[in-house]
């Protein structure tokens, strides 16, 4: 390790010490000076400044600095790419320069005193996918920073990312903040996007706000009376309960189960934690305060890691302290487990969702996000009522204000009258349709005048399968590989994904199977891989591309899917092909993997049936060479929405601009059915605009006729279809892509008055 590391090093440990000051009511701005004197001192810089970023004003705001001037904080500030402090705000990356005013964005602002400083290094303080601010460094002496510098820098910054969000949050409150809080005043309601229905009444659970440390933070116990023998037996409860959670978790989401507790149950037996634990109380410490100082340390540890994999660990170790804290102090409302909870957070990772979802949670309210992220996928079919808000009104709420959480209507309402609670509490009642959908559902669907519509289940977990089932899926129309690969921490072996795509394949009666190779990247980020941060993520190595720079782990996915099907012929589907040459790559990859599976004696198997995804602009373009040669085509509507329009889909902010029924998509839905047509190649649509009944209407009168969703919307468009005259659709198919504007289209298919089953 070389020097300017190390030092960073020493210097995460005053940091973390600051991180606990903080937390026990150190003054924020007092607290930022603080980090920014260490900081430049550690680092031996002239100027070491914090500029925090301001979401909602999308501006950067200088919050400390030692060593420019200090009544500039607070005024000044950069817009994303202003000066090479927004510049790595904008690009997400480090920026370096030896002679700072050589650089086309160096941008000296007056009055800040920065005239005379050479050197600069920033590095933008990410957390998650979120943007927390850029740290900055300064010297008068030209070519100072070296490129371990700008390392220790991103460590450090890294380290702070969660402290300073917090940070951040605390600052946009109002300056009385908990009368207004507690009593909310005019906002009561918190509005938001509905993305996976239901209802839930609760106490709200600040995941990652001001005051979740509180629990573990606690003042020396003078006056305990647990002893060792608590301590023990505290720990065997905590570790009997958790493999109970794991073998739940197996039974009952056996894909994505793959020991998702197994950082709980390790830690619990780890010497440096458990061990550390008993030694304090040999030492004469309470086991609380045992408990509590140890679990905050790894908290600390955890939280401030450089490695994206370790600081997901940090909410485990929360939780596995509350669980061995309630066990010991036989309290309630530690939190061990989250009935009764509503969860307000900033991201979540699919992990966690897991978790939370196996731990009981009651309903989820995200800040930020987008309908069609992954975590909403996974929410969606872990049946947790879910909406995603642009409010950040969210994060003023206390943990334990009581809640209402109306995922319908997408409304959170907070301390939540007695009229609301009633409401909510009957919805509850009357909230598990599926039996009455199950007895109305038919097993073939068809327009009013008997055209045949395929309705077929989109499956992301095999949980989903019973589902699908029971509401008479017609097939698997995608099944998303790419979850068992997001939970775990490393790639699955093929052996284990043999497993879990031999039940997707027998998951049916009905023999069409439809698996998707894995589709990573994006907003789907494994973890594991080594540098896989992108600036653009969604413009990056994603999906059909990962796998062919990665092809051990597509012959591995490919074999065992393969195999899976045995003598059936399965679909396999590439996701986000955008040329031929992606398609013939991937297809020449099948047939290796068929040839080592012969090879290997694991068997012959027929070909599978392989598939394109329309995803991307240029797939629309090059439909008809994809139609000639692949065997089927599936159009991905939440990408073709999302890349046709460059509207990020999982960006809340840009929700509104997400609109399935804009004319481009619609005309590029048509030129890909005229190709698919013309090659005699089935053609299947999945994504949103395969549960609208608007566009599925425009798409019948084109003469699709196969789609695929998640299985609980399979009932509602089945009626639908029922009610739509095909030969009225046609017609109507025919004016829609003629139409100029996205008004006129949305005011024509507004007219025709589709029934929207509420389903
Ligand atoms: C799509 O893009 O429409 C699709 C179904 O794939 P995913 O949502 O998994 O990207
Ligand atoms: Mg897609």
């Amino acid at each position: 390790m070389n020097k300017a590391v190390n030092s960073s090093v020493d210097m995460i440990c005053s940091v973390s010490e600051l991180a606990t000051l903080f937390r026990q009511g150190q003054d924020i701005k007092g607290f930022l000076t603080q980090v920014v004197q260490i900081v430049s001192s550690h680092m031996q810089a002239d100027v070491c400044s914090i500029f925090l970023y301001k979401e909602q004003r999308d501006i950067l705001v200088l919050e400390a600095t030692a060593g420019l001037y200090s009544d500039m904080v607070g005024k000044l500030t950069l817009k994303p790419g202003e000066g090479l402090t927004g510049l790595a705000l904008r690009e997400l990356r480090p920026i370096r320069e030896g002679h700072g005013n050589n650089n086309p964005y160096y941008k000296s602002i007056p009055g800040s005193g920065e005239e005379r400083y050479e050197s600069f290094l920033a590095v933008p303080i990410i957390r998650g996918v979120k943007r927390v601010g850029v740290l900055v460094l300064q010297d008068e002496r030209s070519s100072r920073f070296s490129k371990s510098d700008a390392q220790a820098l991103k460590a450090i910054a890294s380290q702070l990312a969660a402290t300073l969000e917090n940070a951040q949050l605390i600052m946009t409150l109002p300056e009385q903040n908990e009368p207004s809080v507690i009593n909310m005043g005019i906002r009561h309601l918190i509005k938001g996007t509905q993305v996976v229905e239901g209802v839930a009444l609760g106490q709200a659970y600040q995941m990652e706000g001001p005051g979740n440390h509180d629990k573990l933070i606690s003042s020396i116990d003078e006056n305990y009376k647990e002893t060792m023998e608590d301590f023990h037996s505290a720990i065997d409860s905590t570790e009997k309960q958790l493999e109970e959670l794991q073998n739940r978790l197996e039974k009952e989401l056996a894909d994505v189960a793959s020991l998702i507790f197994s950082a709980h149950l390790l830690m619990l037996r780890d010497e440096g934690f458990f061990g550390a634990m008993e030694k304090r109380i040999h030492e004469g410490s309470s086991p609380k305060d045992a408990i509590v100082h140890v679990a905050d340390n790894y908290i600390t540890l955890f939280a401030g890691s450089h490695n994206p994999r370790m600081r997901e660990k940090v909410q485990d170790i929360k939780d596995l302290g509350h669980r061995i804290l309630e066990n010991l102090l036989k309290e309630e409302g530690l939190h061990g487990d989250y009935s009764g909870q509503i969860i307000l957070s900033n991201e979540l990772l699919p992990s966690e969702l897991l978790k939370l979802a196996t731990q009981n949670v009651e309903g989820l309210v995200l800040f930020g996000g987008g309908i069609t992220a992954h975590v909403s996928v996974l929410a969606r079919s872990l049946g947790v009522p879910l909406i995603l808000t642009e409010d950040d009104n969210i994060f003023q709420i206390p943990s334990n204000t009581a809640l209402a959480l109306d995922a319908h209507q997408g409304l959170l309402i907070v301390n939540p009258d007695d009229a609301a609670r009633k409401r909510i509490e009957q919805l509850i009642e009357g909230s598990d349709q599926v039996e009455k959908l199950e007895a109305t559902v038919l097993p073939e669907s068809f327009t009013a005048d008997g055209v045949r519509i395929y309705l077929r289940a989109t499956v992301n977990l095999l949980s989903d399968l019973k589902l699908a089932k029971r509401l008479k899926a017609e097939g698997i129309g995608l099944y998303r590989s790419e979850f068992p690969f997001l939970i775990r921490s490393d790639f699955p072996s093929e052996e284990e994904q043999y497993l879990i795509y031999k039940q997707v394949v027998g998951g049916l009666d009905n023999p069409l199977v439809t698996l998707r190779t894995l589709d990573v990247g994006g907003d789907k980020i494994l973890s594991y891989i080594p540098d896989s941060e992108e600036a653009n993520p969604f413009l990056g190595l994603r999906a059909i591309r990962f796998l062919l720079e990665n092809k051990k782990v597509f012959v591995g996915q490919l074999k065992a899917m393969i195999r899976a099907g045995g003598d059936r012929p399965i679909r396999i589907l590439f996701p986000l092909i955008s040329s031929l040459d992606d398609f013939l790559n991937a297809r020449r990859i099948v047939m290796k993997s068929l040839s080592f599976l012969k090879r290997d004696g694991l068997g012959q198997f027929p070909v599978p049936k392989l598939g394109a995804m329309i995803e991307l602009p240029s797939a629309v373009e090059m439909a008809p060479e994809l139609a000639r040669e692949a065997d089927f085509l599936s159009l991905g509507t939440n990408d073709l929405v999302q890349y046709m329009l460059g509207v990020d889909r999982t960006n809340e902010k840009v929700a509104d601009l997400f609109d399935v029924r804009h004319p481009a998509v619609l005309r590029a839905v048509k030129r890909v059915n005229d190709a698919a047509r013309q090659a005699d190649c089935p053609l299947s649509i999945c994504g949103l605009m395969s549960k609208d009944p608007q566009t599925v209407y425009y798409m019948i009168g084109l003469g699709i006729n196969e789609f695929s969703m998640e299985p609980g919307k399979l009932p509602g468009i089945q009626y639908a279809v029922s009610k739509m005259d095909i030969k009225q659709a046609q017609k109507d198919a025919a004016i829609l892509p003629t139409l100029g504007t996205l008004v006129e289209v949305r005011e024509y298919l507004e007219k025709l008055n589709l029934p929207t089953p509420d389903l």
